[in-house]
C-alpha cells in the first residue's frame, strides 16, 4: 500500500528538527508572523512555532480594527497618534480589500467630560494628523442621530460626531493567517502545535527545545538568532530561559459579544460606556461584534465572566433602542482576551490604568541575539516587521534581498485578470444567500493570487462552488484548499480562525449541519472525521473563552 503523500506542515516538523536557521521565531501571533513574513520575504533563512494554532491567543481576540488610536489625544500623545495614522493608511493603501475605511458614528451623552463640539475639534485633529487620508469628520445633532441610525437611543444625547478609521473586513485571525502564508511562501518553516520548552545558547548559537503537541514528538531547533514573539507569555518564556529585559507586560481582559445583526448600515456605531471608554458596535459578516471591556489582569488565561457579559449587555442596552433589550440568550459567540501592554522595568503602567498605550517595544539583547517583542497591535504590524528586518541585520544576519516589499495584496494586473475571468464564469451568480458579498470579492480577500486556481477548481466542477456548512458562506474549494495550504490541524483551526464560522454561526447549528461531515472529510481525511468532531464539541465550554488550554495544545 502506498503511504499518504505528507503534508506541509509534515514536512516542515521535519526540516525544522534537521535544518540549521538564521532565526527562530517563537509565536504565530501577528507579531511574529509580520517578523517571519518580513523576513523571509528579504531571504533570511526562518523558522516559526507556536504552540497552539496561529492567531490562536490574543491576535484572535481584538476589536479587528485598524485605528490611529484616537483616543490617546486625550493624553496629549501626538506622536503616537501619528505613528497610529500612518500605520492604519499604509494598511488601507495595502490591502484594499481587508483593510476598509468605515464610518465612526459616535453618540455624546448629556453631561459627558467633552461636550461634542469639543470632542467633534478632536475628530477634526486627528483627520489632519491623519494626513486627510480618510473621510472628514461631521458633526451630528440628535436629530441627525435618530433620522439616520434610529437604533440609538436618543434621550439623553447632546448630539454627536462621525469620523473615519478602519476595520479587517475578515477578522484578525485570517489577517494573522495572511503573513503566516506569505511567509510560506517565502520560505520560512513553520509549524503550529509545537511548543518551545526552552531555549539554550551555545557557541554556535541557540538551540530551543520543542514539542509537538498532537504526538509528543520532541525536537531541537538550531537558530543563530531567537525572536521571542510570544506575546503575553513573553515575560515567562524569558523567565524561563533566564533572560531579563528592560520591559515587561502588564495585562488587561477585554471581551466582546457578537449577536445578529442591530443595523443594516455598515458603520461602527460607537459610544462612551458607563466607565467613560470608548464602546463599539462593529459590523461582523451578517453580524454583529460589540464591546470592550478593559479590566487589568495578573495572568493572560481568561474567559468571560458573568460581570462582564452583564457590563456589555447593560451598556449596550442602555443605549440602543432595541424591541427588547439584548440579553444571554442572544450571544452567538463570545471573544476573550488580554491586551499585552507594555511598560518599563519595574513600573506597573501608573495611576491611570486605561490611559496605558498600546505602544510596541523591542527589547534587544545583542550578547546573545535575542529579541523579545513587547505589546504592539495588529494597527502597527507592518511598523514591527520592518524594525525586526533593522535589527536582525544589525545583528550581523545578512538579508540578501534588503529592500524586497514583503506585505501587501497582488498587483492589479493579477486583481483585474481574476475578476475579468469570474466575471466571464459568471461566478457571482453562485454567491450563497447566506453571504453578506459577492462570491468574487470574497475569494479575492481571502486567497488573493490562489483566488485565480480556485475559478480553474470550479470550471472543472462546478460542484466545487457547493456551500458546505449550509449555514456559512463557505464553499467546497475553499476547504480543499484549507486542506492543502492551510495547516488546519484542529477543526476549531478552520470554523474559528481560517474562517469565521464559529463566531456567526450558532454552536448548535454547526453541530447540527448535515455538511459537517463532509467538511471534515476534505480537511482531515475519512478516518479522522469522528475524532475531529469530537475534540471540537467534546468540550464543555466554547473553545474560544479557554486561552490556556488552548495555547498548551492539550484541549
Ligand atoms: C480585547 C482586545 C481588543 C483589541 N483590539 C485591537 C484592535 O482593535 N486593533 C489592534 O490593532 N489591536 C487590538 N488589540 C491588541 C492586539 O490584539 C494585540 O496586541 C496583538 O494581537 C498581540 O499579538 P502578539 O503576536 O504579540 O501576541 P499573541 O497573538 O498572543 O501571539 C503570541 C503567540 O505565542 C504563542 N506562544 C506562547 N508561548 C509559546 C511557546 N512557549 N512556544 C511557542 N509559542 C508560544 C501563543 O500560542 C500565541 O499564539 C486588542 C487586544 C484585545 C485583547
Amino acid at each position: 500500500m502506498t503511504q499518504p503523500a505528507p503534508t506541509l506542515r509534515d514536512t516542515n516538523l521535519d526540516k525544522l528538527a534537521t535544518l540549521r536557521f538564521d532565526v527562530l521565531v517563537l509565536g504565530g501571533g501577528i507579531n511574529g508572523a509580520v517578523s517571519a513574513a518580513a523576513l523571509a520575504a528579504r531571504g533570511v533563512r526562518v523558522a516559526l512555532i507556536d504552540r497552539a494554532d496561529f492567531a490562536g491567543t490574543t491576535s484572535q481576540q481584538s476589536s479587528n480594527l485598524a485605528w490611529g488610536g484616537i483616543k490617546y489625544l486625550e493624553s496629549y500623545e501626538f506622536r503616537l497618534v501619528r505613528k497610529l495614522c500612518r500605520a492604519r493608511n499604509k494598511l488601507l493603501r495595502s490591502y484594499p480589500s481587508s483593510v476598509q475605511e468605515i464610518r465612526f458614528f459616535t453618540s455624546v451623552a448629556r453631561g459627558f467630560r467633552h461636550n461634542r463640539f469639543k470632542l467633534w475639534l478632536g475628530a477634526w485633529l486627528y483627520w489632519m494628523i491623519g494626513g486627510f487620508f480618510t473621510r472628514r469628520p461631521r458633526l451630528l445633532s440628535v436629530r441627525d442621530i435618530a433620522f439616520e441610525e434610529p437604533i440609538v437611543e436618543p434621550n439623553g444625547l447632546a448630539g454627536g460626531f462621525e469620523y473615519s478609521d478602519a476595520y479587517l473586513h475578515d477578522n484578525d485571525a485570517r489577517f494573522v493567517w495572511g503573513f503566516i502564508r506569505a511567509a510560506l511562501d517565502w520560505g520560512c518553516v513553520a509549524a503550529n502545535y509545537v511548543e518551545a520548552l526552552g531555549s539554550t545558547r551555545t557557541k554556535e548559537g541557540w538551540v530551543t527545545r520543542a514539542r509537538e503537541a498532537t504526538t509528543g514528538r520532541e525536537l531541537s531547533i538550531s537558530s543563530e538568532l531567537l525572536i521571542n514573539a510570544c506575546g503575553p507569555y513573553a515575560d515567562e518564556v524569558n523567565a524561563r530561559d533566564g533572560i531579563s529585559t528592560a520591559h515587561r507586560h502588564v495585562f488587561s481582559k477585554g471581551i466582546h459579544i457578537l449577536v445578529d445583526k442591530l443595523t443594516p448600515r455598515r458603520r461602527v456605531l460607537t459610544f462612551f460606556a458607563d466607565d467613560g471608554r470608548l464602546f463599539f458596535v462593529i459590523p461582523m459578516g451578517g453580524k454583529t461584534c460589540i464591546g470592550t471591556t478593559d479590566t487589568r489582569v495578573e495572568r493572560p488565561e481568561v474567559e468571560v465572566t458573568p460581570e462582564d457579559r452583564a457590563f456589555v449587555l447593560e451598556n449596550i442596552n442602555k443605549r440602543l433602542r432595541l424591541t427588547r433589550p439584548l440579553a444571554d440568550s442572544d450571544i452567538i459567540a463570545e471573544r476573550c482576551g488580554v491586551r499585552p501592554l507594555v511598560v518599563s522595568g519595574s513600573g506597573n503602567g501608573g495611576r491611570d490604568w486605561t490611559q496605558l498605550s498600546r505602544k510596541h517595544a523591542l527589547d534587544i539583547d545583542a550578547p546573545r541575539g535575542r529579541i523579545t517583542i513587547f505589546g504592539g497591535k495588529l494597527t502597527d504590524s507592518l511598523n514591527v516587521g520592518e524594525e525586526i528586518c533593522a535589527e536582525v541585520r544589525r545583528l550581523g544576519v545578512v538579508l540578501p534581498y534588503a529592500r524586497r516589499r514583503w506585505f501587501g495584496e497582488p498587483p492589479k494586473p493579477v486583481r483585474d485578470e481574476y475578476f475579468h475571468q469570474a466575471n466571464l464564469m459568471a461566478l457571482d451568480a453562485l454567491t450563497s444567500p447566506q453571504s453578506t458579498e459577492k462570491l468574487s470579492s470574497r475569494l479575492w480577500r481571502r486567497y488573493g493570487r490562489e483566488a485565480l486556481g480556485l475559478l480553474e477548481a470550479i470550471r472543472r466542477d462546478p460542484r466545487q462552488a457547493d456551500v458546505i456548512i449550509e449555514t456559512s458562506e463557505y464553499i467546497r474549494c475553499e476547504l480543499d484548499e484549507a486542506a492543502r495550504r492551510e495547516m488546519v490541524v484542529k477543526l476549531e483551526d478552520f470554523l474559528r480562525r481560517r474562517s469565521k464560522i464559529a463566531l456567526v454561526v450558532r454552536r448548535e447549528e454547526i453541530r447540527a449541519a448535515p455538511g459537517l461531515r463532509e467538511a471534515c472529510r476534505i480537511l482531515f481525511g475519512e478516518e479522522q472525521v469522528e475524532e475531529k468532531i469530537a475534540e471540537y464539541f467534546g468540550r464543555e465550554a466554547p473553545a474560544w473563552t479557554r486561552t490556556r488550554q488552548a495555547a498548551s495544545g492539550l484541549d
